[in-house]
């Protein structure tokens, strides 16, 4: 099997050609896939944060609310959530229960965490609902966690125990769940790629991603940072001289990191929104998560509307029609979003060609 047999690096419509073919009679379909912020606080402060932009207040997502959401989404054709965005989520003390429900619901589950705060007790209630969990760490050495996560001394030895006790809870209790590690390569972190590969590998993760860095429109805290033809080669000759046939898989997203580095998008309309949607901290359905607070984009709120009405609501249905017609998204939308690989794939299916059946 392929190293990235998640295909981390591309997109997996492919395995939704019925929800494809549904979008192209009807633009105006349930999505597949959508991210839930349970809060909207963090304990950590990383220079890569893209939602820094709204920090401030302190929400947190009702546990009842979203119970009910989460089923009727699973009844309407949602079939997978992620648990991540504008906070912490292992801060939301229900997340075991979330998580138990919506699997319970028949929705697949993932958390997107940066591990810190997880225990024992936690783990052992929390990974047998998940399909997967990813935890954002981003170094290999204390000293490049402190600067990249904002986090005081002795984050990363917690980090790392708890990443540890989630492998041995996951053993105990035989589970299927895929325990990963995304490092997303900033200048401040390029030289622990080499001691990544090793740590992680010894901690004997299912998989270890190396992601680019994407600059979010709305974010304060912009570097700048791109990647230069050097820096991408010497990325890949470090993970091919590491080796990728050991039983952690090693995934260099290359495709998006060269997208990155072009800086270009390869579509040029958003067909993607009728496929995914992201619930803010306080109970706002966006089209896309990249516009939280853009009306453009907020098409419902969870406490006041139910799932039917949010999702073939007029809001929606407008939003999906404002990103495919006219929103441009080489001005307005972060380069290489979550749904590039997605949007490459609809445009070149709308472009019809002639003669389609002489196959
Ligand atoms: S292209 Fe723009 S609107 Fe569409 S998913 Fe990406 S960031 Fe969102």
């Amino acid at each position: 099997m392929a190293a990235d047999c998640f295909a981390l690096d591309g997109h997996k419509l492919f395995w939704h050609l019925d929800r494809v073919a549904a979008w192209q009679k009807d633009r105006l379909v349930p999505p597949i896939y959508v991210e839930i912020s349970p809060l909207s606080y963090c304990n950590h402060q990383c220079i890569f944060c893209g939602l820094d932009f709204i920090r401030g207040e302190r929400v947190i997502l009702e546990t009842e609310v979203l119970l009910r959401r989460i089923e009727e989404m699973a009844a309407l054709g949602v079939k997978s959530v992620m648990f991540a965005g504008e906070g912490e989520p292992l801060l939301h003390p229900d997340l075991p229960l979330i998580a138990a429900r919506a699997k319970e619901a028949g929705i697949d589950v993932s958390v997107t965490t940066n591990g810190m705060s997880g225990t024992t007790e936690l783990w052992e209630k929390l990974l047998p609902s998940l399909t997967w969990i990813r935890f954002s760490i981003d170094a290999a050495t204390s000293e490049t966690y402190q600067v990249v996560h904002g986090v005081k001394p002795g984050a990363f030895q917690r980090t790392i125990a708890s990443l540890k006790e989630a492998m041995l809870a996951k053993q105990r209790q035989k589970l299927p769940v895929t325990v990963g590690v995304q490092f997303l390569m900033i200048r401040q972190n390029l030289q622990d790629i080499e001691p990544a590969l090793s740590l992680y590998s010894g901690i004997g993760v299912d998989y270890l991603s190396f992601k680019p860095y994407s600059e979010h429109p709305q974010m304060l805290n912009k570097s700048g940072f791109t990647y230069t033809r050097e820096m991408i080669d010497d990325i890949a000759l470090k993970i091919e001289r590491f080796g990728t046939s050991g039983p952690t898989r090693i995934i260099f997203r290359k495709a998006a990191t060269d997208a990155y580095a072009e800086s270009a998008q390869k579509f040029s309309h958003c067909r993607a929104l009728p496929f995914w949607g992201y619930i803010s901290s306080r109970g706002d359905f966006y089209s896309c998560s990249v516009y939280i607070n853009d009306e453009r984009f907020s098409v419902g709120n969870i406490y006041q509307t139910r799932m039917s009405e949010i999702l073939f609501g007029d809001k929606r249905g407008e939003s999906i029609d404002f990103a495919e017609k006219e929103l441009e998204i080489d001005h307005e939308c972060r380069v290489n979003c979550r749904m590039a690989r997605i949007n490459e794939f609809l445009e070149f299916l709308d472009d019809k060609p002639e003669h389609i059946n002489f196959i």
